[in-house]
C-alpha cells in the first residue's frame, strides 16, 4: 500500500465541477482509497513564457489517497480519467479542461520514461503547495522538506475557493455505515 498526491488542474469549462467529477472518479478507482483533500483554490495560468493574466484562470487542489495500484498503473488510470473529462492535448502547458499530476508516492523517487516522481516542479508551485497543505499540513515533499516551509519561502498567490474539500462533497454510498 502506497500513499500518493495527486494535483488537480483545470481552466476551461465548468472548473470546480470538473475537479469535483474527477475526485469523485479518483476516489472511485479499484485498488483507491480517499484518505483527505484540499479546498480549490485560484491561481493565474502558467505558460511555457511564464504566467499570462489574459489567459482563463486555474483552479487547483490536491487530494491524498491510499493505494495498491504500481505507480504506472495509476497513472493510466489518471489518464483514463482526464480524458473522460474531455481533455484536449494541443499545446504543451496550454489551456486544458482537467489536469492531473502525481505529486509524490510515498517517500519514493521514480525516474521513468512516463513518470517523474516526486513531480519535479511541485516545489515552485504554490497552486500545488497551497492546497497540499490543506489537505495535509504535515506533508514533506520528499528531497525538498516540509511543504508549509516550502510555501511560505515561495510566497502563496493563490486565492482559496470558498467550497468543501473534493472528498467531502462526496456522498457515501447508499447503505454505507455512518
Ligand atoms: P502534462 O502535459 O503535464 O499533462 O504531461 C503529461 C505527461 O507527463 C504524461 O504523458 C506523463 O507520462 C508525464 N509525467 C511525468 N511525470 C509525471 C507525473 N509525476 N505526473 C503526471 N504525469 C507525469
Amino acid at each position: 500500500m502506497t500513499r500518493v498526491v495527486i494535483a488537480l488542474g483545470a481552466n476551461l469549462g465548468d472548473r470546480g465541477s470538473t475537479l469535483r467529477a474527477a475526485a469523485r472518479a479518483i476516489a472511485a478507482l479499484p485498488g483507491v482509497r480517499p484518505i483527505a483533500s484540499s479546498s480549490e483554490v485560484e491561481s493565474v495560468a502558467v505558460t511555457l513564457d511564464g504566467p499570462d493574466a489574459a489567459k482563463p484562470r486555474y483552479r487547483n487542489a490536491v487530494v491524498v489517497v491510499d493505494t495498491d495500484l504500481e505507480p504506472d498503473e495509476l497513472l493510466d488510470a489518471l489518464h483514463g480519467i482526464e480524458d473522460e473529462h474531455g481533455r484536449t492535448r494541443t499545446v504543451r502547458w496550454g489551456d486544458r479542461t482537467l489536469d492531473l499530476d502525481v505529486i509524490a508516492v510515498d517517500d519514493r523517487h521514480i525516474d521513468t520514461a512516463t513518470l517523474t516522481v516526486p513531480h519535479p516542479r511541485a516545489h515552485e508551485r504554490a497552486f500545488v503547495l497551497a492546497p497540499w497543505a490543506d489537505a495535509d499540513p504535515d506533508a514533506v515533499l520528499p528531497g525538498r522538506g516540509p511543504i508549509v516551509a516550502l510555501l511560505a519561502a515561495l510566497g502563496d498567490d493563490t486565492e482559496r475557493v470558498d467550497e468543501p474539500r473534493l472528498f467531502d462533497a462526496i456522498a457515501p454510498a447508499a447503505g454505507a455505515a455512518s
